[in-house]
């Protein structure tokens, strides 16, 4: 083994060293190697090279500090990282919960706006809303990115894709801050906003998969919204048909999308638990194509009668 590979060996990516997990049973590890090395074992035992130039693969964990070994050639290298205890299994026996209490929004009232068709594109604002903030992560990656910061990063890109159509457009945190729920559409109503996008990526429920769960949806409550999220979802589910599955447009009874006033809806882009969601969510290119999905369905919706 020349002295370059060994050293491209010890390039081992996620997850971070002393990473602290949320409950997962199996990691997603990834590496970089030369192209001649083909057997790497990991706790021992072969495991698959599935990406040119480098290596991935998931590995059985469990809660508390695992340490997985990882041997290329000649090395081997020691990646600690926490997973936290598994939840309990929900008491069968539990009472049923009681449906989410809400009540209407102060600042909103009861009136659907009606939609701005045939304005100008500079008279038309919508409020883009980048879900969690601060100490909210939202989910987390296997490789331990937060969903916060994934939403930041697609939102401004859905931003400035509205900008260059010439829509008006904010959005509730340009920054890593956190934001109370119900204090989200208040933009929307302080700017009368004739749209508000929330924008999230996805978590798998407990007994689904983690590694394997993906698909794209978005979210509305009432009539006004599931026109907006039947168009966005029309749009990403054309343009991602290659390579996501879309749910479609789909019922939520969401903070952010309870809205009688203002047409609003939540998009969950992918999901951020699976390696494959992780990789896409932060490519770029995807988050380019989503984007203009977006901006696709916001002008389907605008032109519907
Ligand atoms: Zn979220």
């Amino acid at each position: 083994m020349s002295l370059a590979s060994s050293f491209l060996a010890l390039v081992i990516s996620f997850p971070a060293p002393n990473a602290a997990l949320p409950y997962i049973e199996k990691s997603y590890m990834i590496g970089a190697v030369d192209r001649g090395i083909e057997k790497i074992t990991v706790q021992g035992k072969e495991v698959e090279v599935y990406r040119t130039g480098a290596w991935a693969t998931m590995v059985d964990v469990g809660e508390g500090t695992n340490t997985v070994s990882i041997t290329v050639g000649d090395f081997t290298t020691n990646h600690t990282f926490k997973v936290a205890a598994k939840p309990a299994p929900p008491d069968p026996n539990a009472p049923k919960a009681k449906p989410k209490e809400w009540k209407k929004l102060d600042y909103c009232g009861d009136e659907p706006k009606e939609k701005p068709k045939g304005k100008a594109p500079g008279e038309i604002t919508v409020i883009i809303d980048p879900g969690h903030g601060g100490g909210d992560t939202g989910a987390i990656s296997p490789h331990g990115l937060f969903e916060k910061n994934a939403n930041l990063t697609l939102a401004s890109i859905v931003r400035d894709e509205f900008s260059s159509r010439g829509w008006r457009v904010l959005m509730t945190r340009e920054e890593d801050v956190a934001l109370v729920l119900t204090e989200r559409p208040r933009l929307a109503h302080k700017e009368n906003a004739d749209a508000f996008i929330s924008i999230h990526h996805n978590a798998p429920a407990a007994n689904q998969d983690a590694s394997k769960a993906r698909y794209t949806s978005v979210y509305s409550w009432n009539k006004i919204g599931e026109e907006l999220s039947k168009a966005i979802s029309e749009k990403m589910a054309q343009s991602l048909k290659d390579e996501l599955v879309s749910k479609g447009s789909l019922h939520a009874n969401f903070a952010v999308t309870r809205n009688p006033e203002i047409p609003s809806c939540l998009v969950e882009a992918d999901f951020i638990t699976s390696p494959e969601g992780e990789e896409a969510i932060f490519s770029r290119a995807r988050q380019k194509k989503i984007a203009e999905a977006i901006a696709d369905g916001f002008a389907a919706w605008l032109e519907a009668e």
